[in-house]
């Protein structure tokens, strides 16, 4: 095979691999983000409901601030009972009692109903709390598959470009800036495998005189179509 060819096909190698360090670490990240995601939204439902029980333990105690004024009410009607004078005093005054002792009844119906709902927001804030604690001790695990499995994509990384610098030590300068020509608008497939006689670049069908200079590969050559570098992977490797 035509030396510079080789270079080309492994340059291109290369830089295909380079081209994928980003999104395979971009891909890991995304891994942790919706379990963080997750946790975040358990946090404000906790917040949400810190602020329901709240709500509910103030209004109960306004309820319970009522109901004593309600009682006092009730033994100051008592007192004045003793010095009805008059029969319509004393309807007066039992029409009196007899609110006071509805706004009593209706404040303690008030009272149960919301303890029985502060009861059901705290089952269900704890429930959040254990939820949040799980999702936090997965998140742990992960962060730490996540730091691993990015440490060794960029350790290939480094190879790679270890590699690759190599390789351009002994570069042929004209074939260099040919490939990155081609590579300006071709991106990472500059260089191209041949098969079933098509380009794999544009997947048009070459001529057989052009295969035939492929197959050969005694020098560069260019789809017909595209423009890309063609060769023709080894069978084995095509299998
Ligand atoms: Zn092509």
């Amino acid at each position: 095979m035509n030396k510079y060819l080789e270079d080309l096909i492994k340059l291109s190698k290369f830089d295909t691999a380079i081209s994928m360090f980003e999104p395979k670490i971009e891909n890991e990240k995304a891994k942790l983000a919706t379990f963080v995601e997750t946790a975040e939204a358990i946090k404000a439902s906790i917040n949400e409901s810190y602020l329901e029980i709240d709500d509910i333990k103030s209004k109960r105690t306004k309820n319970n601030i009522h109901l004593s004024e309600l009682k006092s009410k009730l033994e100051d009607i008592a007192k004045k009972n003793k010095d009805v004078q008059t029969e319509k005093e004393l309807k007066a005054l039992q029409l009196e009692e007899e609110i006071a002792k509805e706004q009593i009844e209706f404040a303690n119906e008030e009272i149960d109903r919301l303890d029985k709902l502060a009861v059901a927001k705290e089952e269900n804030l704890k429930e959040l709390q254990e939820k949040l604690a799980n999702e936090e001790e997965e998140i742990k695990d992960i962060q730490i598959a996540v730091d691993n499995a990015i440490e060794e994509i960029n350790k290939e990384r480094n190879v790679v470009y270890q590699d690759r610098s190599e390789l351009l030590e002994k570069f042929d300068n004209k074939i260099l800036t040919f490939y990155e020509k081609i590579k300006r608008w071709a991106k990472e497939s500059a260089v191209v495998p041949v098969k079933k006689q098509a380009c794999y670049g544009c997947f048009m069908k070459i001529n057989d005189k052009t295969y035939a200079e492929v197959i050969k590969a005694e020098e560069i050559i260019n789809c017909p179509h595209c423009g890309r570098i063609l060769y023709k992977e080894d069978e084995t490797e095509e299998a």
